[in-house]
């Protein structure tokens, strides 16, 4: 199995321009003692990649990149969005207003 360098695409501009080193799947094997023998368990690692660079395109910083890929990223709302958000609820808007 290879592992290796890889480039992947930016989950925020679409372009594969982001280093990462990618390791795939695999299995890991445990192996038990027990009186007759040895007895070998498989246990599946999910394939994972390890961000290495920022994104040079749109500059996404690599921390982003690397939440996105494990699926814990949450996007931050644009000052712009926020207020539309807001707007659409209803709320009365007092911000840089009198
Ligand atoms: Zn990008």
């Amino acid at each position: 199995m290879v592992s290796g360098k890889a480039e992947i695409e930016c989950p925020f501009c679409h372009k594969i321009e982001v280093k990462a080193f990618h390791r795939p799947s695999y299995l890991q094997a445990h192996t038990s003692r027990i009186s007759a023998g040895a007895k070998t368990k498989y246990v599946r690692i999910p394939e994972s990649y390890y961000i290495q660079s920022d994104c040079p395109h749109c500059g996404a910083k690599k921390k982003d990149i690397q939440d996105y890929y494990e699926g814990k990223y949450r996007r931050k709302l644009s000052h712009e969005e926020r207020l539309k958000l807001w707007k659409k609820r209803g709320l009365p808007l007092m911000i840089g207003e009198k």
